[in-house]
């Protein structure tokens, strides 16, 4: 079965590829710089994260582009309650999202793009929106007139064909149901900050950045556009009622979203006061990859609900895995190869892939993995596995990690920062060549020892070997 995903907009599973054949152009909704980020806020960032990897196993190259909302009401009265400039304010509270993103492994989306870097994109949009009759403006601000968007509610699967017209709001966020002309451009305020434009000193609205910055780095139709489930309506819908205004294209062909993190039954939120940053939690001790695997480990689209026993659980899930890694490379096994036990991890291999294809169904591909994981401990003990053998449980943990990234220990994490920080510390591909020709010599030699080194070396190092029938390939992570 080909790579499906379940698209909010058609109610469908439908199978992916992308449009040129090639790369996956995805836009995702970025933070809101006025605090730390809590771990409901990062389950949506790791469920991108997932399917940002599961993509580019399934060999699609990636063009992601990611918002940074560093001016909105919320920024604006903190920033001035602390005497800040809002620069000054979101300063802090960017960086602290890098360093948690990093903390939890995920990876930086292709391009990471602030509000307040693009407001001449902001600028153009709406004047074209002006120039096809779907604003107006009310004391000094502008607004979208969603009656004049036909296809309003498509998203949501809300019929709003009874809406009045000339309701609007001012605030960014607001109740599903409750549809309304939504602000593009919001007329300065004293003490404010502001910026030109034809249609007077203002600010940007929330839902125009999306639009503005998603065309502009990725073209008119995306691929993928994900979010949490919060921003289906009336964000999500906002977006598409301005981008398909300009263009008269489809915005996005897929909409992907994830539901909530819930805490004693209640959605996760800053406003409910309910909520953990990852901070709190490395705080107590817990480490980011059970925080991580936590996060990852329940499929996107199911509610997670947050347990101080679900993420001791999550910790124990990879230490089984661990020892199991552990186990196999450091026991010492007859020559040969158990051809049962091979089997049995090209099996686990599919059943992960399965699962993954699957929209994104981590649960299902988890249990491919501790399947594996518990039939071969078995085959240990029974002597059913051998030297050889190694090689196939080394990829099933491979093709595991790829998605989950979990099974290096974080204090490992200077190696992998100080592969990436250095260009002069990368090998060169005739380096690599060596390494791999190295590796083969030691693996016919029986020398398994030398063999294990070279690829835990090159892994270090960010190179992936991948042993194939005919010969073995590398990449680079
Ligand atoms: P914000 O910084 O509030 O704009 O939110 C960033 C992302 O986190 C959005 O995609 C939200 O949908 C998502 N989000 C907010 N609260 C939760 C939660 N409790 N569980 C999961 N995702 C959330
Ligand atoms: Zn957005």
């Amino acid at each position: 079965m080909p790579l499906r995903f379940y698209n909010t907009l058609t109610q469908e599973l439908e199978e992916f590829h992308p449009l040129d054949g090639k790369t996956a152009r995805i836009y995702t909704c970025g933070p809101t710089v006025y605090n730390f980020a809590h771990i409901g806020n990062f389950r949506a960032f790791t469920f991108e994260d997932i399917l940002r990897r599961w993509l580019r196993y399934r060999g699609w190259g990636l063009k992601h582009a990611m918002n940074v909302t560093d001016v909105d009401d919320k920024i604006i009265a903190n920033a001035a309650k602390q005497g800040k400039t809002i620069e000054e304010y979101t300063a802090n509270y960017t960086k602290a999202f890098f360093e948690d993103a990093a903390s939890l492994r995920l990876e930086t989306p292709e391009y990471v793009v602030k509000a307040t870097a693009h407001i001449p994109a902001m600028v153009s949009a709406i004047e074209e929106l002006a120039a096809k009759g779907c604003t107006y403006s009310s004391e000094g601000s502008t607004y979208f007139q969603i009656a004049a968007f036909p296809g309003y509610g498509k998203l949501s699967h809300n019929d709003f064909s009874g809406i009045r017209s000339g309701a609007r709001v001012d605030v960014d966020e607001y109740e599903k149901g409750d549809a309304r002309d939504f602000v593009l451009w919001k007329a300065h305020k004293e003490n404010e900050p502001y910026w030109d434009s034809p249609f007077g000193k203002g600010r940007p609205g929330w839902h125009i950045e999306c639009s503005a910055m998603a065309m502009q780095y990725l073209g008119e139709t995306l691929d993928i556009h994900a979010g949490g489930v919060d921003l289906i309506f009336p964000h999500h819908e906002n977006e598409i009622a301005q981008s398909e205004s300009i263009t008269a294209k489809p915005f996005s062909r897929f909409w992907l979203h994830s539901e909530h993190l819930h805490i004693e039954s209640q959605k996760m939120s800053k406003s409910l006061g309910n909520f953990y940053t990852l901070r709190d939690l490395l705080d107590m001790g817990h480490s980011p990859e059970a925080i991580r695997y936590l996060l990852a480990s329940v499929p996107y689209r199911k509610k997670l609900n947050f347990t101080f026993e679900g993420l001791k659980a999550a910790a124990k899930s990879i230490e089984r895995l661990r020892d199991f890694e552990a186990r196999v490379s450091g026991t010492k096994l007859p020559a040969g190869r158990v051809e049962e036990a091979a089997e049995r991890s090209r099996e686990a291999i599919r059943q992960f892939e399965e699962g993954m294809d699957d929209d994104l169904n981590t649960a299902e591909a988890l249990a491919a993995v501790f399947e594996y994981v518990r039939a071969m401990n078995t085959a240990l003990d029974e002597g059913r596995f051998e030297e050889e053998n190694r090689w196939d449980a080394a990829r099933v943990l491979e093709v595991f990690d790829c998605v989950f990234d979990v099974l290096k220990p974080s204090g490992a994490e200077s190696v992998r920062q100080g592969a990436e920080s250095g260009e002069a510390a990368a090998l060169t591909e005739a380096e690599i060549e060596a390494y791999v020709d190295e590796r083969a010599q030691a693996k016919k030699a029986r020398n398994f020892a030398r063999a294990d080194e070279i690829r835990g070396m090159l892994l270090d190092k960010g190179i992936v070997l991948e042993d194939t029938k005919e010969r073995v390939r590398w990449k680079r992570k």
